[in-house]
């Protein structure tokens, strides 16, 4: 193998239903910065679907310089073996030395698949990239339980591969009326490998919430309790505009759905402000929080590690604080509410 035929950076543009998911925007913001210390400076986006051509401008204003666009009617619903024979005929073409794909379930369905048949190795659930001087890319991912940092490199083979989860890179602000190439990529498909037929897709019942989108969040652990007590929680978040999510702990004990975990087995969040109430701050909770603007802690033990990440912190019952802090949010509103509907008399009464 010629490690030197192989250039620039690929990234996964995943859609689903017509929409990009932000994980494929935020790999092409850490695959612009990557390529700054590379040779081959090229970021290529790769699109599979059907009808998805509306879509390459966003790619090319968060970062891509180049599109590939593979449009087929057979690729409208993620078929496994028809989205793998793709991205392996992609590499295999255009030789990037870096390839990069979301850790979403989608991603991490594809991505070992494509890296087994370009006979390349993977690096999965990365939370650090970076170009060595000797231009190698390091993966970097916990190991152990989270209780170490590894640092992984492929130096004999192409293309270095590695998925990333959603949140923990961060996009680029989006170029308005940025150009790049939008090339159309012709595969032909061995339908006869294809042993899957998806017939239909059913949504799960229910509104399903993406932790990993929110704003806010105000997330409980152990100290918290019962389901139950959940409500103060709830009640707090109802106030703010936020989202509920939860450490493992609550998950285990049955009190809050998976899809709400935060952590290293959960999902990496960067809200602008994220409450931890009565949770310790375990490394594998905190590997998926730390990145959050601002952290607001909550715990009655004051040698609590999770104040070591907080910017600010409260020692004490969060069954007592968060009413309160709940009570004076609401009260504020409503000292808002009266000065503007004061203020709105005023100017009323001034016009006539
Ligand atoms: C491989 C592996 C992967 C893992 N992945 C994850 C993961 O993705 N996410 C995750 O969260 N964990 C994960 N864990 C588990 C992790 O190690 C911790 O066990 C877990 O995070 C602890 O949750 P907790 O902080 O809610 O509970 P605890 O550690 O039990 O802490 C409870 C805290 O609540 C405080 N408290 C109690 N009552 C009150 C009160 N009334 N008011 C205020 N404070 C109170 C206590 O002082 C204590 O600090 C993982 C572990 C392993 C081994």
């Amino acid at each position: 193998m010629n490690l030197s035929d192989y250039k620039g950076i690929l990234v996964f543009a995943e859609q689903r239903d017509g929409v990009l998911q932000n994980v494929g925007l935020e790999l092409l913001g850490e695959a612009t910065r990557l390529a700054k210390n590379l040779d081959t400076k090229v970021v290529t986006a790769v699109l599979l679907g059907d009808n998805i051509g509306g879509l390459t401008q966003q790619l090319i204003e968060h970062g891509a310089d180049r599109v590939l666009v593979i449009d087929k009617p057979e690729l409208k619903l993620y078929d496994t073996e028809a989205y793998a024979q793709v991205l392996a005929a992609v590499v295999n073409s255009e030789k990037p030395e870096i390839v990069l794909f979301g850790a979403t379930t989608l991603g991490r369905d594809l991505a070992p698949r494509v890296s087994s048949r370009v006979t390349a190795g993977l690096t999965a659930d990365c939370t650090k990239l970076e170009i060595s001087e000797d231009k190698q890319l390091w993966m970097t991912r916990p190991a152990f339980g989270g209780n170490l940092m590894a640092t992984i490199i492929s130096p004999d083979h192409r293309p270095q591969m590695s998925t990333v989860r959603p949140g923990v890179m961060k996009k680029l602000p989006k170029e308005e009326g940025k150009t790049g190439e939008v090339i159309p990529f012709a595969v032909d498909l061995d339908t006869s490998k294809m042993k899957v037929k998806v017939l239909e897709v059913v949504k799960e019942e229910g509104h399903k919430v993406d932790i990993s989108e929110a704003k806010i969040l105000v997330s409980g652990g152990r100290g918290v309790g019962s389901k139950a007590n959940f409500e103060v929680l709830e009640n707090l978040a109802n106030e703010i505009g936020a989202t509920v999510s939860s450490s493992r702990a609550q998950v285990d004990a049955g009190n809050m759905p998976h899809d709400r975990q935060v952590g290293q087995t959960g999902k990496t969040v960067r809200p602008e402000i994220y409450f931890a109430c009565g949770i310790s701050g375990a490394i594998q909770h905190v590997a998926g929080m730390e990145e959050s603007e601002y952290i607001i802690a909550i715990n009655k033990d004051k040698y609590a590690p999770i104040f070591s990440v907080a910017d600010l912190g409260i020692v004490g019952d969060l069954h007592k604080v968060l009413p309160i802090l709940t009570e004076e949010i609401k009260k504020y509103k409503k000292s808002q509410e009266d000065a503007s509907s004061y203020e709105n008399i005023l100017e009323n009464t001034t016009a006539e």
